[in-house]
């Protein structure tokens, strides 16, 4: 980051269900460090997975963050200089950055299913944040010679690299590409931009200057770094905030339907008991 650049941080959730305590933990951090610098606070709603997207839960985000007490000054509901703030009307910034990276032949049409891709991982070796690491299959595939097959498009990682990095809570990261990350999706085969992109090429036109999220993305990190070497971007600075636990040490996830803020609102529970 420029140190001369005005700080701006980002919320960022998915529509996809009800906010999670967890989540508000997170945000809450972003939010703080976004005031102690005396800089900007933006929302912006990732609801490019379709499949999983309602309507509904846009609108009930929204509510549940302002009771909660978050406050943003460029948003989708406010809008703000780098509008729009959905990540479904972002498509055209999402395809630059793509034909920026097939121009700069970073990546490689991948016609492998998530079953192919098992079968094809002899020791089944899923990563920290469960990812299977690709095996190589379609590293040397040519667009030309896939036909008609549905594909996704897949960023080659530099094997054996260390991409490091120094988080602000958690210090100094190191990962090996091709060993702790493989070669990992940035346009899925239904023609959406993976979320390592869309999260770049986003952070990137709003002038993020830095990202606080959940320690789950740690190795994100490391992917998108990468991205933007390829795309001749600056990084921003990089917050990850530990992951709470449930009772049973287990991550406290969306399925967890009575830790959404709106139940515990419900439940009577004011912002400031939760905070
Ligand atoms: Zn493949």
């Amino acid at each position: 980051m420029n140190r001369s650049e005005k700080y701006r941080g980002r919320l960022a959730p998915s529509p996809t269900g009800f906010l999670h305590v967890g989540h508000a933990r997170t945000f809450w951090v972003a939010q703080e460090r976004a005031r102690a610098q005396g800089g900007a606070l933006i929302l912006r709603n990732e609801d490019l997975d379709s499949t999983r997207y309602k309507m509904e839960f846009v609108d009930a985000m929204i509510e549940d963050l302002r009771w909660f007490g978050f406050a943003w000054s460029e948003g989708p509901d406010v809008g703000g200089p780098f509008a729009p703030y959905n990540q479904s009307g972002r498509m055209d910034g999402y395809r630059a950055a793509l034909n920026k990276l097939r121009a700069g032949d970073f990546i490689y049409p991948c016609t492998c299913s998530r079953k192919d891709i098992q079968a094809a991982t002899r020791a089944p070796h899923a990563n920290d944040d469960g990812e299977p690491i690709y095996p190589g299959t379609c590293r040397q595939k040519r667009q030309s010679e896939i036909g008609d097959q549905k594909f996704s498009w897949r960023f080659r990682v530099p094997d054996g690299e260390t991409i490091s990095f120094v988080d602000g809570n958690f210090g100094e990261q190191r990962f090996v590409a091709g060993r702790d990350f493989g070669d990992f999706i940035v346009w899925r085969g239904d023609d959406v931009p993976a979320y390592q992109l869309a999260c770049v090429a986003d952070d990137e036109a709003m002038r993020i200057t830095e990202v606080v999220r959940g320690a789950d993305l740690l190795i994100s990190t490391a992917r998108q770094i990468l991205l933007y070497r390829a795309l001749g971007l600056a990084p921003p600075d990089f917050f990850h905030c530990a992951l709470m636990l449930d009772e049973s040490g287990q991550r406290l996830a969306k399925r967890h339907d009575a830790l959404s803020l709106r139940q515990l609102r419900q439940q009577g529970r004011t912002p400031h008991s939760l905070r």
